[in-house]
């Protein structure tokens, strides 16, 4: 019997889950492209670029280590599967637990046994068994449980510093004038890079965005050249700016590292422990070590675990009955006036990326408050990160973003007005709307929808005793039907592309 090894182009480790043991005289690999994956949508150029070029670049790695390897075209995954298997009737081919449910039950049909992704600190098992009975799932509970757990910043069971949590110390606005932020480093493309985007332009596969520009390595020397840049010039920053989105900084202090993550390029573990020896070298406070570790260990661990856990049809909740198709504004910034929006959707259209506050508070709230349909919303998302993936899109959507679980995974909804990026931005000043009006002309458009939202969605949210302090603020308004009137033209305006 062949032993056979299937990397999908989002499960590239060489080294863990089914690769772990691996070796060219014992073990082949499979390399399938689906032709209906790469037409399923219209992707962001640089996504597209990164998920094949990655997989072209593992591929001559593995022929170079000597591996035997079947590369196949196929229709599809299936297609390639059965055809595989029509020339090597013997083989046993098995996979790393793939990225979303939809293809975990695919694999499993095909035949195709899993083996479980070790390139996480905590396996769905023992998510399970954490989040038990236990409603809400508190983030910052399994946050505590991970450190003490993996013996992460813990001394003697205590965290070290004393406290498990310094976000006071954090989520500074951007500095008033001129800040050294890093220059974000570059990744000059190889000719493995430039025959793959030169494919994608002549098979002229389905892109939206811009070309490939350098912002993303396709290879993990790229990525680890990444993790040892942050380390360097932007993990010292990280904890006090990690929430602030000035202007002339598009990564702000931000690590970049999530596609790479999220591939198997590099591993939860690789980063966690390079940013704890990094610390303890000294001259990275506490604060931003502790901020950086709780994204990987906390929020990342705790997203994985919650899509597993809830699976299937949690994607399609939408328990606020949001009804409103994509904005227009999402598919071409220069669709709207609010320059928060208008500048974010150009960033991701530039890189595919903006970091966690942009894509909460900009586009998520924006879309919440409006009333977006979450599963449309979602494929977009889906469709423009450089990082996306079902599994931390889902729950951070469907459930933080958008609220469109009912609170499963967030006790309350991430809607805030244009108080909060005014605040945590730069996009207000020269903005036309004014972040402090609810009617009129110049109002905010996030601010008159938030408490718009807020009165549409009072009957379901008003038992919610986080909403209290909201739902008395709305109860306080003496121009409420002014708000709604408002809201009325600012959705109108907001379909038709002229708000
Ligand atoms: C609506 C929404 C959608 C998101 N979609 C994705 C996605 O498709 N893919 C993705 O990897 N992240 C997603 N995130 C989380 C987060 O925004 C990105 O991980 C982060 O911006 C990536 O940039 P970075 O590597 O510089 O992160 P840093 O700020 O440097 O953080 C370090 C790492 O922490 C992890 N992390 C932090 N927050 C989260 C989170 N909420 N969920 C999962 N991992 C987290 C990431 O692996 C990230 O690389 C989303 C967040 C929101 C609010």
């Amino acid at each position: 019997m062949t032993d056979v090894v299937l990397l999908p182009y989002d499960r590239l480790s060489l080294s863990h889950s089914a690769m772990a043991g691996a070796a060219p005289k014992t073990t082949e690999i499979l390399l399938i492209e689906s032709e209906q994956m790469l037409r399923s949508r219209t992707w962001h150029a640089q996504r597209l670029f990164l998920l094949l070029s990655a997989s072209a670049h593992v591929e001559q790695e593995l022929r170079s280590q000597g591996y035997t390897v079947h590369s196949i075209s196929a229709p599809s995954m299936r297609a390639g599967i059965e055809a595989f298997r029509r020339e090597h009737p013997d083989a046993r081919i098995r996979c790393t637990q793939p990225s979303s449910s939809s293809s975990q039950r695919a694999l499993l049909e095909y035949g195709v046994e899993l083996v479980p992704d070790d390139t996480f600190l905590t396996s769905r098992e023992e998510f399970r068994a954490w989040a038990g009975d236990r409603r809400p799932l508190v983030m910052e509970t399994f946050y505590r449980w991970q450190r003490t757990r993996l013996g992460i910043l813990v001394e003697h069971g205590a965290p070290v510093g004393g406290t498990w949590n310094l976000d006071k110390e954090n989520r500074l606005p951007p500095p008033k004038g001129a800040h050294p932020w890093p220059e974000p480093l570059r990744h000059e493309p190889d000719d493995i890079d430039e025959r793959v985007w030169q494919s994608i332009i002549d098979r002229e596969l389905p892109i939206t965005g811009a070309a490939p520009n350098g912002t993303w390595a396709t290879t993990r020397a790229g990525a680890l050249r990444q993790l040892a840049y942050f380390l360097d010039t932007s993990l010292v920053d990280f904890g006090p700016y990690e929430d602030a989105m000035p202007r002339d900084s598009w990564s702000v202090n931000h690590s970049l590292l999530s596609p790479y993550l999220n591939l198997g390029l590099i591993t939860a573990r690789e980063v966690v422990d390079a940013v704890v020896e990094r610390f303890h070298q000294g001259g990275i406070p506490l604060a931003s070590a502790e901020g950086f570790i709780r994204q990987v260990i906390g929020w990342r661990e705790y997203v994985n675990g919650v899509y597993w856990l809830f699976e299937d049809n949690y994607r399609n909740s939408n328990e606020l009955r949001a009804d409103r198709p994509l904005l227009p504004l999402l598919s071409e910034p220069s669709q709207t006036k609010m320059a928060c929006a208008s500048s974010v959707v150009s960033d991701v259209m530039d890189r595919g990326w903006a970091h966690h506050i942009p894509r909460l508070m900009v586009l998520s709230n924006l879309a919440l408050i409006a009333g977006v349909r979450p599963q449309e919303f979602l494929d977009w998302m889906k469709a423009m990160f450089i990082d996306a993936a079902d599994w931390v899109m889902v729950p951070n959507v469907i459930g933080m973003g958008l609220h469109a679980d009912g609170g499963a995974m967030m006790t309350k909804p991430y809607a805030a007005g244009g108080a909060y990026v005014k605040r945590m931005g730069r996009f207000c000043s020269g903005c036309v709307y004014d972040p402090g009006k609810r009617v009129g002309e110049t109002a905010c458009p996030l601010t008159t929808l938030y408490w718009d939202f807020l009165d549409r969605n009072r009957a379901t949210l008003k038992g919610n005793h986080r909403m209290a302090q909201q739902f008395a603020g709305l109860d306080r308004l003496s121009d409420l039907d002014d708000v709604r009137a408002r809201a009325r033209d600012v959705l109108d305006g907001l379909s038709a592309g002229t708000i």
